[in-house]
C-alpha cells in the first residue's frame, strides 16, 4: 500500500511518521506526478487558504480533484475544510464531500484543546472503543452533512467532528498529533476494501 501526504503546506511530516510506523510506504505530493501509483491521499492540517493558494499555484488542485474522485482521501483540520463542498466563503477546495464545514469554529489559537471522543467505528473485537484523544487546534466544524454522509464523531451538543462519505474521510482534529494511529489504521481498511 502507498499513500501520498499533500505537502504543500501544515503538519505532512507527522503523517509521514504514524503511517510509516505502520509499514505503509508514503510519497510527499507537491506535483501532479507525485499522485501516479498512489492508493490513497491524506491532506494534512495547516491553514486551508495558503493549501489552497499553493494547489493553484503548483497547478495540481485539478488533478487532486480527480485522483480524490477515484481513491480514498482523509482530510486532518485543514484538509477537511479542503475537502468540504461548502465552507461560506471563497476560497480554493476540492469540493468533493457533500459537508458544509465551518473554519475556526473554535475560536482562536489559544482556544485550542483536546479532549477525549467516542469514535464507535474504531472498534475492535466487537468491544467498545477506547475514547481517541482528540487534539483541535483552531479547528473547523462539521455543520451539516449530507444524504450520504455518515457521522462518525460529535461533540457534546451534536456537533460533528468526524464524517465519511464513500471513500472520503474528515476529521476536525489531529490524530498524527497523538501516539494512538488507530484512525491512521481506520483509513488504511478503507483503502484496503475499495
Ligand atoms: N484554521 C485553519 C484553517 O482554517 C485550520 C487549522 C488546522 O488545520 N489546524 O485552515
Amino acid at each position: 500500500m502507498k499513500i501520498g501526504i499533500l505537502a504543500l503546506q501544515g503538519a505532512f511530516i507527522e503523517h509521514q511518521y504514524m503511517l510509516e510506523k505502520l509499514g505503509v510506504e508514503t510519497v510527499q505530493v507537491r506535483l501532479a506526478e507525485h499522485l501516479l501509483g498512489l492508493d490513497g491521499l491524506i491532506i494534512p492540517g495547516g491553514e486551508s487558504t495558503t493549501i489552497g493558494k499553493l494547489a493553484v499555484d503548483f497547478h495540481i488542485l485539478e488533478d487532486l480533484r480527480q485522483f480524490g474522485k477515484e481513491h480514498p482521501v482523509w482530510g486532518t483540520c485543514a484538509g477537511a475544510i479542503f475537502l468540504s463542498k461548502d465552507i461560506h466563503r471563497n476560497q480554493p477546495l476540492l469540493g468533493l464531500m457533500d459537508i458544509t464545514t465551518a473554519r475556526n469554529a473554535f475560536g482562536r489559537q489559544v482556544d485550542s484543546f483536546e479532549t477525549s471522543l467516542d469514535v464507535p467505528v474504531l472498534v475492535k473485537n466487537g468491544s467498545k472503543p477506547a475514547p481517541f484523544p482528540a487534539v483541535f487546534i483552531r479547528a473547523p466544524l462539521i455543520e451539516s452533512v449530507g444524504e450520504g454522509v455518515q457521522v462518525l464523531a460529535t461533540l457534546p451538543g451534536n456537533r460533528i467532528v468526524a464524517a465519511r462519505e464513500g471513500q472520503w474521510l474528515v476529521t476536525s482534529f489531529h490524530p498524527e498529533l497523538t501516539n494512538d494511529d488507530r484512525f491512521h489504521r481506520y483509513f488504511m481498511e478503507m483503502i484496503s476494501s475499495k
